[in-house]
């Protein structure tokens, strides 16, 4: 039987090699959704091409205007609560999380309940709620398979040896595009150097918290929850040359890792076909070309949102969420010229600082946490 896919986010840089990939697969998938905030020309492009049943704007206004630019069949919804029934939907077998951000979190938690297969590219709900997410998970026997490169890297190793015996994971990561410039020099630098990721072509966002090592930060406490480890047992290191993805040590001190070009049709590739493998659009490894594979200690002085994530991650409750949603705005922030870059881990510092913590959060305190994070963010942004 064919697997009905929603894809959250397809507008995006998630959701466009994600439909790249599902080509490539041929006929064993179709697409039953698929959504955009605003970008309305690229979906209707991709409504034509893959036919789905329903598709998902921002705004009523938006709606208005796709409706004459995609086929008669397909249904177009827009408003917070039809994202929540799309993901719902009995013709749905698996959902594609790709949105960025905070607005991932009220769907995912819906695909749960609703027992839906879940492909989670999106980090932010799960350093949010991870807690509450992975509890609905088990309760509903549903799977989360990891997009994230990191994440499917841990969790494929966990695949060959069973998490009972982990014992460390080595979470990798290139360094962003700062990792070799002096950190005087940051805020001098434009706003496309610090967009242009040196491995990884990415979305705005998660560009940006990869110079600031937010990303990597965020990614400490994804791993906290997906692979149900402290957070002292996952270490960052530097791995410039981005072709080890993380790695995975066990009790008797065995390292496994695995290893890819860096192209993030992989990871969304297997999430799609798991347990299974196929073959796809994706470029093999050369290791004529792989000249060395070389590590470094990440610096805490120089990237401050990775010390940040781990005091929230170690603070747990409604921190994360705090953490999450103060830098959220910080960047949208600092892309719009109101703040400098080096602003964005003052104002999440003191935001946390701020923040009277939740301690087993219900979903609706961590949704309230996240809102007063952005607003108080956002008014250290204006002034
Ligand atoms: P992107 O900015 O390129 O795309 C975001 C998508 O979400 C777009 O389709 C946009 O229309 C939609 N969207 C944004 N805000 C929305 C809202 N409020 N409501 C509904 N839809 C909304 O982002 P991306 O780079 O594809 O990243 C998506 C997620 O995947 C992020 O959480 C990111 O951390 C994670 N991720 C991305 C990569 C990558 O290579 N890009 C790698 C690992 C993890
Ligand atoms: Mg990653």
């Amino acid at each position: 039987m064919k697997k009905r896919i929603a894809i959250l986010g397809s507008t995006g840089s998630i959701g466009v090699n994600t439909l790249d990939v599902i080509s490539g697969l041929g006929s064993r998938y179709v697409i039953t959704a698929l959504t955009a905030d605003s970008s309305i020309r690229l979906l209707a492009h991709q409504a034509r091409k893959y036919r789905p049943k329903i598709i998902f704007v921002g705004t009523e206004l938006l709606a208005k205007k796709i409706k004459p630019l995609i086929p008669s069949g397909t249904e177009v919804v827009f408003g917070r609560d039809d994202l929540s029934r799309i993901v719902s939907r009995s013709d749905v077998d698996l959902v594609v999380f790709a949105i960025s951000g905070s607005a991932c979190l009220i769907p995912l938690v819906e695909a749960i309940r609703a027992g839906k297969a879940v492909a989670l590219a999106n980090k932010e709900s799960l350093v949010s709620a991870g807690e509450i997410i992975m509890k609905l998970a088990r309760k509903h026997n549903v799977k989360i398979i990891p997009v994230d490169s990191e994440h499917s890297a841990i969790f494929q190793c966990l695949n060959a040896i069973g998490k009972e015996f982990l014992t460390k994971i080595y979470l990798t990561g290139s360094g962003g595009p700062l990792l070799k410039v002096a950190k005087d020099k940051f805020d001098s630098l434009p706003r496309n150097f610090i967009l242009k990721h040196p491995k990884w072509k990415m979305g705005k966002k998660i560009s940006v918290d990869s110079a600031t090592m937010m990303n990597k930060a965020l990614e400490i406490i994804e791993a906290k929850h997906l692979f149900g480890m402290d957070d002292k047992s996952i270490e960052v290191l530097i791995h410039p040359e981005a072709i080890i993805h993380s790695m995975t040590e066990f009790k008797d001190g065995s390292v496994l890792a695995q290893l890819g070009t860096p192209d993030m049709r992989l990871p969304i590739q297997y999430a799609l076909t798991y347990p299974d493998r196929a073959g796809g659009v994706v470029k093999r490894l050369d290791f004529s070309m792989v000249k060395a594979l070389t590590f470094l200690k990440p610096d805490f002085r120089k990237f401050p949102c990775l010390g940040l994530a781990r005091t929230a991650a170690r603070r747990g409750g409604t921190s994360p969420a705090v953490l999450c949603a103060s830098d959220e705005e910080a960047v949208k922030n600092y892309l719009e010229g109101r703040i400098r870059f080096s602003d964005i881990p003052k104002i999440i510092e003191k935001v946390l600082s701020r923040h009277a913590e939740i301690t087993g959060p219900s979903l609706s305190d961590i949704l309230k946490a996240e809102r007063w994070a952005q607003e108080e963010a956002r008014i250290l942004c204006r002034r």
